[in-house]
């Protein structure tokens, strides 16, 4: 990374510096624009006819360039200048508004995010170690689009939204469809992330964040699980009023349990209903055997995650304790 940070003057288009780097993986002569405005930076990936790169935090970006998975194209956009895009905001309307380039120590920081998307805040501590939190953005943790992202399984409980910019105006994703395939979205190559837009925890609503990995720290997760349940008491029983749920490194990309969800949705939380939804929960999912872990393994993994949730959920609610 410390490559692009060399100075080498001034270009056209951008306020920013111009800088050109050369390097054995990169193109024989690497630009790089640090544009200071969105509009800017639009107006560069609208206009050039050449491939280019965006650089948020590089955390992901240079480790793929560094171990030759990919090349460097003569154009890097370098957004990290982009101050408008760091931001974490509560909207009129009740939802949280996160700028892309917020880094996981952001996330930690914020007292917002602590208390209305809990289990998001407990995937930032959990993601690599200090310095990659300091960082590393929600946005590139978004596009660069890995199964087994940590931050995306509590965005898609927390019923995310991403907004996609370009010169032509902005669009509204849902993020439980801005995943096409392993590495892939929806997103065009003049599209940059611009905002991440997320429901906060509903009063008296219970979340969870867990991360199955080789270690505690500096480690790619082998199941990464995420929920929101809201129990009601209705007399002696405990009602299900909804569940989101989000998983990640278990299919080619991060998924919504949407067939577990609706099987739980408006029931009578039993030992029995929560065996079927992890039951439920095995069949949606597709793991695969790699380096990290065994499909099998994964899937009892991810059954294992649902019940402790839904059962924590389950007790919780006869203390009367809401919360993460
Ligand atoms: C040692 C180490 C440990 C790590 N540990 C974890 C971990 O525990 N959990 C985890 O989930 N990840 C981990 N990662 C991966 C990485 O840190 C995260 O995915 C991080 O959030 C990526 O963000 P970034 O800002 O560095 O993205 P970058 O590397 O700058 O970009 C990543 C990709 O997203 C694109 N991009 C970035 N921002 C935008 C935008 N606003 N609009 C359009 N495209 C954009 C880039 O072009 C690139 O393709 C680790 C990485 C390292 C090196």
């Amino acid at each position: 990374m410390h490559r692009l940070r060399q100075d080498r003057g001034r270009g056209p288009g951008c306020r920013a510096g111009r800088r050109g780097v050369r390097g054995t993986r990169a193109a024989a002569r690497t630009e790089v624009f640090s544009p200071h405005s969105l509009e800017a930076a639009v107006q560069l990936l609208a206009e050039v006819k050449e491939p280019v790169r965006i650089l948020a935090g590089g955390t992901d970006l240079m480790v793929e360039v560094e171990t030759g998975r990919s090349e460097l194209p003569g154009l890097v956009l370098d957004i990290s200048r982009i101050r408008d895009l760091r931001f974490v905001d509560e909207g009129d309307e009740g939802a949280i508004h996160i700028g892309p380039l917020v880094t996981f120590a952001d996330v930690r920081r914020s007292a917002l995010l602590r208390e209305k998307a809990p289990a998001l805040w407990q995937a930032a501590g959990l993601v690599g170690g200090e310095q990659i939190r300091n960082a590393a953005t929600l946005g590139g943790n978004i596009m660069n689009a890995s199964p087994a992202a940590d931050g995306i399984p509590p965005l898609l409980a927390a019923e995310t939204h991403v907004v996609l910019t370009s010169s032509e105006g902005s669009r509204r994703i849902p993020l439980f469809s801005f995943f096409k395939g392993y590495r892939t979205t929806v997103a065009k190559p003049e599209e940059l992330l611009t905002e991440i837009v997320l429901q906060p925890l509903a009063e008296g609503a219970h979340a969870y964040f867990r991360k199955v990995a080789p270690r505690r720290a500096q480690a790619i997760s082998k199941v990464v699980f995420a929920g929101r349940i809201h129990v009601a008491r209705d007399g002696a029983a405990a009602v299900l009023k909804t569940a989101r749920l989000g998983i990640g490194a278990v299919a080619p990309h991060a998924l919504r349990l949407f067939e577990t969800e609706r099987l739980l949705g408006a029931q009578v939380l039993t030992p029995r209903l929560i065996e079927d939804a992890v039951r439920t929960l095995r069949s949606e999912i597709a793991p695969i055997d790699d380096v990290r872990s065994t499909a099998d393994y994964r899937r009892a993994v991810a059954g294992n995650m649902l019940r402790a949730f839904l059962m924590a959920g389950l007790t919780r609610s006869e203390s009367g304790k809401a919360g993460f």
